[in-house]
């Protein structure tokens, strides 16, 4: 097991050997060194105007200026403006870190475990899954407790690993029910009866979200190897009616990633599930889930390790895929009605008509790191996408436990602001942050619009 260490010597971070290390050294020493901002290097700080269409749950703009957090994004902008005209008055990061915000991470993404149950082929985690690697569950609790007490209001326990797995996690999901977290759970299914066990804590605007990706047993299998041969995709769905019944208040998703012929991941050819689009959207209304979502497949870039739409294949010879999987979902949409929703990600959608090429170009500054994090038994990370890279790093895993140790991260997070180019990092990610960073990078070069900010409409929808 290889281990990266802080400055002073601690283990910051221990991570499998498989995975490849862009340069380490050269990442610690920037994050603790950096004097040069992005926005002074001449690099695409000037605002473009976006026509984007954005789902509700994808316009992050829009939730940052809900009133009950819009105060959130006003001082961090005042307090970047004041970073950017102290770096021109020759003050240094860290006088001017004194003065910097102290509001928590507004929504984290929550690896439990790494520890899985599945053996998929596509999986992006893959170089990580069951190395061991794992909290110290009270540390994990506390760090939690900082948080919250700092302004935290989403969680989303996702994956690494399968979050079910983790042996505390019920105990985990009380714990952040107990403040008033809302609360997203995304799992392969395997294991419903630890998500029955928490039915009576979770209630509207929390949702669980199935990762089923087929529409039989013999696909599902096929793609997800689980260990176990009782788990088939109709005894995970004969959960769900159930589950239900103990409680109708959260949503529950059927996750569908479409993959196509030609998509690769850790060197293998991935199943083409593109057939069963609608025997899987049949079979979501079937088991009484809420919905179910499309998205497209996801790779790792060989360069930076970041998630990223394959985009392997020249657009036209994508086209027929599309074209083929656009008249399946189109197919599915009879099934909704005011119980049963087809939803199609952002993602899908923009790859379709063009678009991504919008949402790959980002300004040098990711200002959504402030507002949103991972936290994993591998450190804290910058961004869902840069899970487990050595670049994103924030911390430790236990790092936000206490306050001396959050005010130690918070400055890392403001440092890692300055020292992440997401102009160069991220040129090859469809960013749906993208929108809303360039909404907050305007705001800090135009200040004076703080004051005529209005607030949007208040849903209670703080996941980012
Ligand atoms: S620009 Fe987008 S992909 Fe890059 S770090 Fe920020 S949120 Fe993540």
């Amino acid at each position: 097991m290889e281990k990266i260490h802080t400055t002073e010597g601690e283990v910051l971070m221990e991570i499998s050997p498989l995975i490849d290390f862009r340069d380490k050294n050269k990442f610690r020493s920037e994050l603790k060194s950096v004097s040069v901002p992005l926005h002074a290097n001449g690099k695409t700080n000037a605002h473009k105007e976006k026509q984007v269409e954005l789902s509700p749950i994808h316009d992050f703009s829009a939730k940052l200026r809900q009133p009950s957090v819009i105060n959130v994004l006003k001082d961090y902008v005042r307090w970047q403006v004041e970073w950017r005209e102290g770096y021109a008055q020759g003050k240094s990061i860290e006088e001017i870190l004194e003065s910097a915000p102290n509001h928590a991470p507004l929504s984290i993404n929550l690896d439990v475990t790494t520890a899985c149950n599945y053996r998929c082929d596509h999986c992006v985690d893959m170089d990580i899954l069951n190395t061991g690697i794992r909290y110290d569950h009270e540390k994990l609790k506390s760090s939690l407790s900082t948080l919250m007490d700092r302004g935290l209001r989403t969680v989303i326990i996702i994956g690494g690993g399968e979050p079910t797995a983790y042996p505390g996690f019920t105990d985990i999901v009380r714990h952040l029910k107990a403040r008033g977290i809302k609360i997203g759970v995304v799992t392969n299914g395997s294991r419903m009866q630890k998500i029955a066990e928490v039915a009576d804590v979770l209630e509207k605007g929390d949702w669980v979200r199935l990762s089923l990706d087929s529409g039989n047993n013999d696909t599902f299998r096929a793609m997800h190897k689980p260990v176990s041969k009782k788990v088939t995709l109709d005894w995970i769905c004969s959960h769900i009616p159930d589950i239900k019944k103990l409680n109708d208040q959260f949503q529950i998703g059927y996750s569908f990633i479409v993959v196509w012929n030609d998509c690769e991941a850790n060197d293998m050819q991935i199943i083409d599930n593109t057939d069963e689009i609608y025997e899987a959207a049949a079979r979501a209304k079937q088991y009484e889930f809420d919905y179910i979502s499309f998205k497209p497949f996801l790779t790792r870039a060989e360069e930076n390790n970041a998630e990223v739409v394959n985009l392997t294949q020249q657009e036209q010879a994508l086209e027929p895929v599309l074209n083929k999987i656009r008249t399946a979902i189109d197919k599915t949409k009879h099934l909704e009605d005011s119980n049963y929703a087809v939803i199609e990600s952002t993602n899908l959608r923009v790859l379709e008509n063009g678009s991504y090429k919008d949402f790959i170009d980002q300004p040098s500054t990711c200002h959504m790191q402030y507002f949103r994090q991972i936290l994993s038994p591998l450190g804290i990370f910058n961004c869902p996408v840069y899970r487990h890279v050595p670049q994103a790093l924030l911390g430790g895993k236990h790092e936000y436990d206490g306050e001396e140790l959050f005010q130690e991260t918070q400055k890392n997070t403001l440092r890692l602001i300055e020292a992440f180019d997401a102009s160069r990092e991220c040129r090859d990610v469809t960013c749906l942050y993208n929108h809303a960073n360039w909404f907050i990078e305007d705001l800090i070069n135009h200040p004076e619009k703080l004051e005529t900010l209005s607030a949007s409409e208040e849903r209670h929808d703080y996941f980012l």
